[in-house]
């Protein structure tokens, strides 16, 4: 939901569409720096969720982290970038943040899984008792993007030295479009076995429900809503009732109304959320 307004905005968003989870960015995804989240701004967030059934919240740390690049300077900015995020998270008192691991550019995937693992063992070693977890999200394997692949996955975890407070998030746009057919209730099978072998289900903490607009294995990351891309509706139907995902959080990150369809209140529905969100309600049995 967008933060536009205030944070605490996000949380009336998500009540109105009577959801019971939210992602935000907590700060501006596109850009590096961020003023500080001010205190009332803090405590405003922190009293909405409290007086709502909406449990966990999430955060989308900045498409600009690449914490698996060599490139000295963008790697510094990157992990100064994420402990800020931490940070951000941690003070709004949320579950984790959710990160792309970022491109290997020319390095060797070995030696870009190790540096992803550095940058997350020093980020959460600098906060012994924090509580705010990095949630790496797989990816769709686009260019030379890390995480594509569960064996990518456990090699950060295996690299950040079983460090707790690493998650993984699962999109399922993403895991089609690197080639994980969810598409047969075989591949789908196929897919958690996998994933419950290599990464293991404990680490897994959130899911990114989208369907996608591309085919399987193409590896290329464009959201769709829920039905109407790749997917479909089966997968979904299975997902919502699998009782391993039960306690789970399902977050939609599909195409939102565009602003000027939509009136000018600051908070009101959104036909194309409800329309995603009526879509997998009515799956569960
Ligand atoms: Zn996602």
């Amino acid at each position: 939901m967008s933060v536009a307004g205030g944070l605490a905005f996000a949380v009336a968003r998500a009540r109105v569409h009577n959801c019971e989870t939210l992602q935000v960015f907590t700060k501006n995804a596109s850009q590096w720096r961020a003023r500080p989240l001010q205190v009332d701004e803090i405590a405003a967030f922190r009293g909405a969720i409290e007086q709502s059934d909406i449990h966990p919240v999430v955060a989308h740390a900045s498409y600009l982290i690449n914490i698996a690049t060599m490139n000295p300077g963008l790697r510094a900015q990157s992990v100064a970038a994420l402990e800020d995020e931490v940070h951000r998270a941690e003070a709004l008192g949320l579950l984790g943040v959710v990160l792309h691991p970022g491109a290997r550019l020319t390095a060797p995937i070995d030696e870009a899984i190790g540096l992803v693992g550095d940058a997350l063992q020093r980020v959460l070693g600098s906060r012994p008792n924090g509580k705010t977890m990095i949630l790496l999200e797989h990816t769709a394997g686009q260019g030379t993007t890390l995480g594509s692949t569960f064996e990518e996955i456990a090699g950060m975890l295996d690299a950040a030295k079983g460090m707790p407070r690493i998650g993984v998030c699962l999109d399922t746009c993403h895991l089609l479009a690197s080639g994980y057919d969810l598409c047969s209730l075989e591949g789908y099978d196929a897919t958690f076995t996998r994933f419950q072998q290599l990464v293991g289900l404990d680490r897994l903490k959130v899911f990114h429900l989208n369907d996608s607009r591309k085919p399987c294995g193409s590896r290329v990351d464009r959201h769709e809503h829920i039905g109407k891309g790749c997917i479909g509706i089966e997968p979904f139907r299975w997902l919502m009732n699998d009782p391993r995902f039960a306690h789970l959080p399902m977050i939609l990150e599909t195409e939102k109304t565009a602003r000027d369809a939509r009136g000018k209140g600051l908070v009101e529905i959104d036909p194309l959320d409800e329309m995603n969100l009526g879509t997998l309600r009515s799956l569960l049995a």
